[in-house]
């Protein structure tokens, strides 16, 4: 693409395959936003599946066999088949996830259980399909694992959870490593050392190794190089075949900020691993950095309020049941209008949702062109993870659907909710 300002759109936030179109417009996977608004409705997630498929192959070339897609960034059918494709493993966090996985045709043993609090059921699930790792948390987790084995003798292969004492900066919410943490054996306070001699003696699993995941959107890989080193004297000695160090590459979300990309990521704990001697066969659990990018989700103005001295509030038809980042996190997004996306974004206003709450924020500063009227499409880059997955029903509205789209074709992979979705579980 050519001809962009430096005030336009931060054409990298977009995904891969965008381009403008004759009249000035956004295609993505040579599809016009607009009309894919029209067919599908708003509010609409749109996926370039060719990016979520060359992230999911670039993972793989950073961490070979085992590298495993956290489906909790985002999760249905077709996203399973599709990292299963390019050779990932999935890694899901509950038995709901285990289930889309499952009814997605994934083998069972490219799955991994993941979990701080996992049910009897869940576990039950997992062991009996015959997943490739259930990645144990807690000393209650072997305890209920040895109950399940005494019944049926099925002794799943697992890894040992380490919380390694590393703190990425991060949000503290997807901060994961530090000590002070609900997930893992602590590795300070020697509860790792004792996982392990408890696994090794355990008939009820067979420990082929360790786990660390120190958050997520972590910006500096260096964090990864922290924890490798604070779990190398642990790994070494336990001498076990496997090392996971979880996920959590950030990605950009705003125009300036700068992640680096899987393939960095990759070759940093790569060096770090060599460097630290490290034996055990290293893989990842990457979900936003697959995920985030790709996606651009697509709202209908409906209300434009001016407050005149104050500011310009533009509400769209969705809101923070399709992307709760922003109250979660304070998180940040840009904003552009699919049918100008060369246009400069010289105004500011604050986009929000329609759900009955002042925190319903889905941009606080979201820079527009001029002339942006109720009826117009806006669309939010970089809302690939972490949206749809972590939504709600606030309020009964429907969830938007999902599209893939690819060499100029869309196919519809979760449809639009409907009113009678919404009774399908009240059996009052
Ligand atoms: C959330 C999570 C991931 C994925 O994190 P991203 O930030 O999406 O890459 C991987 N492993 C575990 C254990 C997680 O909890």
């Amino acid at each position: 693409m050519t001809g962009h300002s430096e005030h336009v759109l931060p054409i990298e936030l977009l995904p891969d395959s965008a381009e403008v179109g004759s009249d000035g417009q956004l295609l993505i996977g040579g599809c016009d936003l607009a009309d894919l608004a029209e067919q599908y409705g708003t509010p609409l997630f749109v996926y370039d599946e060719d990016q979520l498929r060359s992230r999911c192959r670039e993972a793989v070339d950073a961490f070979g066999d085992g590298v495993a897609y956290a489906t909790k960034a985002f999760l249905c059918r077709a996203m399973a088949r599709l990292a299963h494709e390019e050779g990932m493993h999935l890694d899901v966090a509950s038995g709901g996830e285990l289930h889309v996985a499952l009814s997605a045709g994934v083998p069972a043993e490219r799955i991994v259980l993941h979990g701080n609090n996992k049910s009897d059921d869940e576990l039950n699930r997992a062991r009996s399909a015959g997943v490739g790792r259930i990645v144990v948390d807690s000393f209650d987790e072997l305890d209920r694992l040895e109950r399940l084995h005494a019944a049926d003798g099925v002794v799943p292969k697992v890894l040992l959870r380490i919380t390694p004492g590393v703190e990425a900066h991060t949000h503290e919410f997807v901060m994961t490593g530090q000590d002070d943490s609900k997930f893992g054996f602590g590795l300070n306070v020697g509860d790792a050392a004792r996982a392990v001699e408890r696994a090794q003696a355990s008939p009820a699993v067979e420990l082929v190794g360790l786990h660390a995941h120190i958050g997520s959107q972590v910006f500096v890989a260096g964090f990864f190089e922290q924890a490798v080193e604070a779990l190398a004297p642990f790994v070494n000695e336990c001498g076990l075949p496997e090392l996971s160090i979880g996920g959590g590459i950030g990605v950009a979300y705003v125009e300036g900020e700068q992640a680096p990309s899987i393939t960095e990521w990759g070759s940093v704990v790569r060096r770090a691993v060599e460097a630290a001697g490290i034996t055990a066969r290293v893989s990842a659990e990457p979900g936003r950095s697959i995920a985030a990018a790709a996606a651009v989700t697509v709202y209908r103005v409906g209300t434009v309020k001016e407050v005149p001295g104050i500011r310009t509030f533009v509400a769209c038809d969705g809101g923070f049941i399709d992307n709760p980042r922003p109250a979660l996190y304070g998180s940040g997004y840009e904003t552009f209008l699919p049918r100008a996306i060369t246009a400069p974004r010289t105004e500011t206003v604050r986009l929000v949702g329609k759900h009955c709450e002042s925190g319903d924020i889905l941009v606080a500063e979201a820079r527009v062109p001029e002339g942006l009227v109720v009826g117009d499409l806006i669309a939010t880059p970089v809302t690939g993870a972490y949206g749809r997955s972590m939504g709600s029903n606030y309020n009964l509205l429907p969830r938007p659907a999902v599209v893939f789209v690819s060499g100029g074709r869309a196919r519809l992979v979760i449809r639009r909710e409907t009113d009678e979705d919404l009774l399908a579980t009240d059996v009052g």
